[in-house]
């Protein structure tokens, strides 16, 4: 029985057995998430994160856009 895992990133369920990049899906979540507190970190003002995250669930930013 695969025992299966949220990814902290993208929040869809993977895999934990021969997935070298758990608990993130893929290795583009993984180098999200390190972008995400690296930007945490530096705070770069008025800087956005514009990386695709793919088919994402949450689209609490879609009326902010134009
Ligand atoms: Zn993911």
């Amino acid at each position: 029985m695969a025992l299966r895992v949220k990814c902290p990133t993208c929040r869809k369920e993977t895999s934990w057995d021969n997935n070298p990049h758990r608990p993130f899906c893929s290795q583009r979540c993984q180098l999200i998430d390190l972008g995400a507190w690296t930007e945490e970190r530096y705070r770069i003002p008025g800087r956005e994160l514009e990386m695709n995250f793919g088919d994402d669930d949450e689209d609490e930013d879609s009326q902010n856009k134009h």
